[in-house]
């Protein structure tokens, strides 16, 4: 069967489904398919919460009425191949289609290490966005007493907070000093394995998994160190990989670090073929140094540029790199960072300033429900450059990390924010007299001015 549409996009995911509908609305006139491999998906973010909170993965799909409403037709079906030069994509019912444009959203999978002995064990679990595995996941965890996250990511820390929520023995294992050490600086590290602790779940950092114990099912894990962690079940969080053979295969360039290769405008060595989200390269907002970052928020706004670019150019719709900005919570406490750390500004080459400054986030503190908020800014030192910002607060933390993630992307400087009109309410903010972000500014302009 031969179907013929404008735009394909292949892969019905975060990615996916805004390429889809912001195409739509630039190009009305267009016709968009997205073709999808699975009959349902769960929205990505929330599968840790269907081993907890949601307690199943019911309550997480996304609706496929996001693409009705919106005159997008949806083929559930997977594609095989494509011929670039004729623009052809073949799907495994037979199907050729024939399309003008290609959007590809093909995703991420998790990481299974070849070289970990006993990952093959029964009840060794990676974490795909797949709704059948996670359903099976989910089922065999209720028979588990003792479970064991490697990896102290935040996907690692989410499902071992999740499912500690039913199961009270979980461990995570860090090959790192500290766990969530990549998107924060040791010293906010330190307060996530803090509230972690106190909520019951145990912590072994600076040490990795050797091998996963056991004859047919798990029993336990064997960590580089020589000890032995007992367990009935194991949990692989030790990253993901992007879904790039469809592309390879089609002969469109990949890079080094396993993505589809793209320029601003989130084109492939094809003009016409477009990659977003995870299976698209990334590049540092701050270097431009290739990175591993896989994130949604990045994923809709790679979907977003290359949507609007599809069928003319704008020189102000680009995508030039990820500020790696990120957030989550443990129980009512919210933890978010966004640009570089102070360790990796300080890595890269940068000089710069810090500021850390720890309030609250209501006024008075004293008011139900009012949390600390420390908020770490870092900055050039002689520019003033806004290039980091990290967050440990209530559950503003997400809103407040996407302003410093603003201030990143638009280079803003530090005495902006310091001189910052800003809205205050006892119970939405903190004081405006000792407002975290403002006081970390000042620290920073103390410090460049030498007064302290
Ligand atoms: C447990 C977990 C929690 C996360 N939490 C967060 C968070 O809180 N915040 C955040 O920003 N990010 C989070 N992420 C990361 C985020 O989920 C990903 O960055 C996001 O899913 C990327 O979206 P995507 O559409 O590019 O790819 P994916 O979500 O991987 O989707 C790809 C889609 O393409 C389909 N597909 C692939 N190949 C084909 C084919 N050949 N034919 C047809 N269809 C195909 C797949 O089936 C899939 O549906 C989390 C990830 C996980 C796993």
């Amino acid at each position: 069967m031969k179907v013929k549409t404008d735009v394909l996009v292949i892969g019905g995911s975060a990615a996916g489904v805004v390429a889809a509908t912001t195409g739509k609305s630039f190009y009305p006139d267009k016709k968009f398919l997205v073709l999808r491999k699975d009959k349902e998906v769960l929205v990505p973010c929330g599968i840790p919460y269907i081993f907890g909170s949601l307690d199943n993965s019911e309550k997480n799909l996304i609706s496929d009425a996001i693409l009705s409403d919106n005159d997008i037709q949806l083929k559930i079906d997977e594609a095989i191949s494509i011929d670039q030069n004729d623009k052809i994509c073949k799907t495994s019912d037979g199907t050729d289609i024939i399309f003008e444009k290609l959007i590809l959203a093909t995703g991420s999978s998790p990481v299974k290490p070849k070289w970990l002995k006993g990952g093959h064990l029964q009840n060794v679990f990676t974490i795909p966005k797949d709704k059948v595995v996670i359903d099976d996941i989910l089922t065999k965890l209720k028979d588990c007493n003792k479970v064991v996250v490697i990896g102290g990511g935040f996907i690692g820390v989410e499902m071992a907070d999740e499912i500690n929520k039913r199961i009270k023995n979980v461990t995570i294992v860090e090959i790192l000093p500290h766990i969530l050490s990549i998107p924060f600086d040791d010293e906010l590290a330190i307060r996530a394995e803090e509230v972690l602790a106190s909520r019951g779940i145990k912590i072994k950092t600076g040490d990795g998994i050797k091998e996963v114990l056991g004859t047919e099912k798990v029993e336990g894990v064997l960590l580089n160190d020589g000890s032995k962690l007992e367990a009935d079940a194991v949990i692989l969080a030790m990253g993901y990989t992007p879904n790039i053979l469809l592309a390879e295969k089609a002969g469109l360039k990949t890079c080094s670090e396993g993505f589809i290769c793209v320029d601003e405008y989130m084109r492939t060595s094809n003009p016409d073929i477009l990659a977003v989200g995870d299976c698209a390269e990334k590049k540092s907002f701050l270097t431009q140094q290739q990175r591993g970052y896989m994130l949604a928020s990045t994923a809709c706004s790679e979907a977003r540029v290359a949507s609007m670019n599809l069928y003319k150019l704008s020189a102000l719709k680009t995508f030039t790199g990820t500020i790696a900005m990120f957030c989550t919570a443990l129980g009512d406490i919210g933890f978010g960072a966004a640009g570089l750390t102070e360790k990796m500004a300080i890595e890269r080459g940068f000089e710069i300033v810090t500021g850390t400054f720890e309030g609250v986030d209501k006024h008075p503190g004293t008011l139900p429900g009012a949390h600390k908020q420390i908020v770490k800014l870092i900055a050039t030192k002689e520019s003033g450059v806004i290039i980091g910002g990290e967050v440990i607060g209530g559950t503003g933390t997400g809103e407040l990390i996407n302003l410093i993630g603003v201030a990143i992307e638009n280079h803003m400087l530090i005495i902006s924010i310091l001189t910052a009109q800003i809205a205050t309410h006892p119970l939405l903010t903190a004081p405006p007299t000792a407002y975290p972000i403002i006081k970390a500014a000042e620290i920073i302009t103390k410090k460049r001015r030498n007064l302290i």
